[in-house]
């Protein structure tokens, strides 16, 4: 008998194997299995000592290199896995898929002798300036997929479009001479700005705190950033930083901080902005000149969509919105979906599907 059960982190066991998926508790009981991670974003790792040391644990070469910036730490018991290929444990194989999320990022396929079952991590469904859109886990039995976007309100706009927004707001007030702040995740948004900054001008931007050594690993991985800077070594007209960083203090300390002569403009970039009490919370409370959804997810149109071809028997949602989601793929494409919360189990065999 092969159990799913969600409790920070993602597990699924039988009395010979117990695997699990993007772990978060910092307990070692928690922790003692055969550990797979999607990618390097904080809230699918755990931070504990005992995950580095002591488990057996598979993810990207990239995923590595950035979860060991940020943590500080270094995994002893490593195996590095990349979209493609396929390891086995106790006969069981699991399959990683490119997930398009950010560098590195991976979504596993495991395949039981009598069924299978795909999880996602957080995807992207289109092709970025950085990264290839997702692959499709085709005919699992079972899906975990992510529901951070899953709601109605998350439909974003394609992504060439969105370029040319950006793109043309970064222009507009470069030539004006106007200081500019860019806004959003130091790890897989700020990257992505600082390849849409190449392409709109020839102004060197510097990155703020941890974005810089994130970006150094996407540098080493193989992907062009263009040039960038620290603010320690460089003043520039154009910072890119973290946005959570920049919400915390006003725009007059980032003035003086960053040396500019003028109030910047400042544009924060997350799929977040489609909610429209974030949105007006952005401008109004936060004096953020342009707010955009650009986001490294899938928008509630593009997870759907995957559910669709991926066509599962039974699905189960997973971060952000899961009661909302599942209620969805219920009502459009006619599939049972379940919402994981905290303490979830399920017995998963092909009688229960
Ligand atoms: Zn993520």
């Amino acid at each position: 008998m092969t159990i799913l059960l969600y409790d920070r982190g993602l597990y699924i066991e039988n009395k010979k194997l117990k695997l699990i998926f993007d772990p978060t508790s910092n307990r070692s009981s928690h922790l003692t299995g055969t550990v797979f991670i999607t990618h390097g974003h904080g809230d699918h790792v755990s931070n504990s000592r005992y995950l580095f040391n002591n488990v057996n644990v598979y993810l990207s070469r990239a995923s590595r290199k950035l979860i060991e910036v940020r943590s500080g730490r270094k995994f002893k018991k490593v195996t590095e896995i990349e979209a493609g290929k396929v390891v086995d444990v106790e006969n069981v194989s699991i399959k990683a898929y490119n997930a398009g999320h950010i560098l590195g990022s991976l979504q596993f396929r495991v395949d039981f002798p009598d069924f299978s079952l795909g999880y996602t991590g957080d995807i992207n469904v289109e092709d970025t300036l950085l990264h290839e859109k997702c692959s499709i886990m085709e005919d699992v039995d079972y899906l975990v997929i992510e529901s951070t976007y899953g709601s109605e309100e998350y439909v974003f706009p394609p992504r060439s479009e969105a370029y040319t927004d950006i793109v043309n707001w970064i222009e507009k007030w470069v030539l004006k001479g106007v200081p500019l702040i860019l806004g959003g995740f130091a790890l897989g948004k700020c990257q992505e700005l600082l390849k849409i900054i190449q392409k709109a001008t020839d102004v060197t931007p510097v990155v703020y705190s941890k974005v810089y050594s994130y970006s150094k690993v996407y540098v080493e991985e193989g992907v062009d950033l263009g040039r960038f800077e620290t603010p320690s070594t460089t003043k520039s007209q154009i910072v890119v930083m973290p946005h959570l960083e920049y919400f915390k203090r006003p725009k007059s300390y980032w003035r003086r901080l960053f040396g500019f002569k003028e109030n910047p403009k400042v544009g924060v970039f997350t799929g977040m902005v489609m909610n429209y009490k974030i949105y007006s919370k952005l401008l109004n409370e936060y004096k953020v000149d342009f707010a955009y959804p650009l986001s490294s997810h899938a928008d509630v149109a593009g997870l759907l969509e995957y559910v669709e071809k991926a066509n599962p028997k039974k699905v189960f949602t997973l971060y952000g919105k899961t009661v909302r989601f599942a209620r969805l793929i219920k009502a459009k494409l006619g599939i049972e979906a379940i919402p994981l919360r905290k303490g979830f189990r399920e017995v998963l065999d092909r009688d229960n599907i």
